[in-house]
């Protein structure tokens, strides 16, 4: 996809683009695993997710299926991809039917793009004919409902929002009587995204997900987690803390633009297990893609 290739261009002109000419050498050795190993550490796969790899690609060497350094890099590619596809496999189907408001909770940490990613998913679904309402319930912060105004003025779709400090569980209620009411197909919610205790950000969520299930039993129908790659390690941590307490099917990865490490979402696929759904790849609604494996590791081999 465009998205992904203009997205990670820092990635495949950087770290990627070693990783590539490591395979240029004559033959497969020690001396090539190690720097191998020290490049994919480097592009924030995270020491677990490089050693994976490199026992798979060493094993491949071991029963003579790779030979040289051309076949290495051809099946160091396809590890990667067969990594990411396991997250992938973990996808709950998404559905969309009319008259029952497909209902997305949004969650993660402020400053990771979270109301841009809403602005970039209401786009997307109104690409595809549905209609979106948007949902103010980070209500903690006066300019995230503002930011989520301006965002549902620019694109045209309705937001529900009450005065800052008012209770989330509240706007949310409004929200799902609205997307009743206007017959909605989507609704996204905004979520709070400082990261008190995990105890408090359960309880948050726990009572918007009664909520929301006072409406619609089987919802929400996706618990969105909002990533910035650029913060490598340290937001795959963030994410554990979130994937504990909010129930997460689903991850996008944001400011892929914004860092030469598109190494994190091997770590993420293989240390959280939960499918990346979509990635954010600049500041645009139209910087965004739904996220492909093979578009994805070819983006950064390419
Ligand atoms: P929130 O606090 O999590 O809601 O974060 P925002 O949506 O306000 O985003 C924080 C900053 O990151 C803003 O300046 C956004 O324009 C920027 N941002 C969000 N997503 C992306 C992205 O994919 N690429 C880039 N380059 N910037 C992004």
């Amino acid at each position: 996809s465009p998205q992904l290739e203009s997205g990670l261009k820092r990635s495949r002109q950087g770290i990627f683009r070693q990783i590539v000419q490591l395979f240029e050498r004559s033959q497969i050795d020690r001396e090539l695993f190690d720097d191998l190993e020290a490049l994919l550490i480097q592009a924030d796969l995270g020491v677990a997710t490089t050693e994976a790899l490199l026992e798979r690609l060493q094993e491949r060497v071991r029963r003579g299926e790779v030979r040289d350094p051309v076949e290495a890099r051809e099946a160091l590619r396809e590890e990667m991809v067969a990594l990411l596809e396991a997250a992938m496999r973990n996808r709950r189907v998404k559905i969309y039917q009319r008259g029952v408001p497909f209902v997305s909770l949004v969650v993660g940490v402020n400053g990771t793009g979270k109301t841009t990613t809403i602005a970039k998913l209401a786009r997307y679904h109104l690409d595809q004919g549905r209609t979106v309402l948007l949902v103010a319930a980070d209500t903690f912060r006066a300019a995230a409902i503002d930011q989520l105004k301006a965002w549902g003025e620019r694109l045209g779709v309705p937001v529900i929002a009450h005065a800052p400090g008012a209770d989330p569980g509240a706007v949310v209620f409004d929200g799902m009587q609205a997307a009743h009411n206007r017959g909605i197909d989507v609704l996204l919610i905004d979520t709070a995204g400082r990261l008190h205790t995990k105890s408090n950000l359960m309880a948050e969520l726990a009572k918007i997900r009664r909520v929301i299930q006072r409406h619609v039993p089987d919802a929400p129908h996706e618990v969105l987690l909002v990533i910035d790659a650029t913060t490598g390690q340290n937001g795959l941590n963030q994410a554990r803390v979130f994937t504990e307490a909010a129930g997460v099917t689903d991850i996008a990865l944001t400011k892929l633009d914004g860092t030469a490490k598109g190494g994190i979402a091997f770590a993420i696929a293989r240390e959280l297990g939960i499918p990346i759904a979509y990635v954010g790849t600049g500041e645009k609604p139209t910087d965004f893609a739904e996220f492909d494996p093979e578009a994805y590791v070819d983006a950064l081999f390419f």
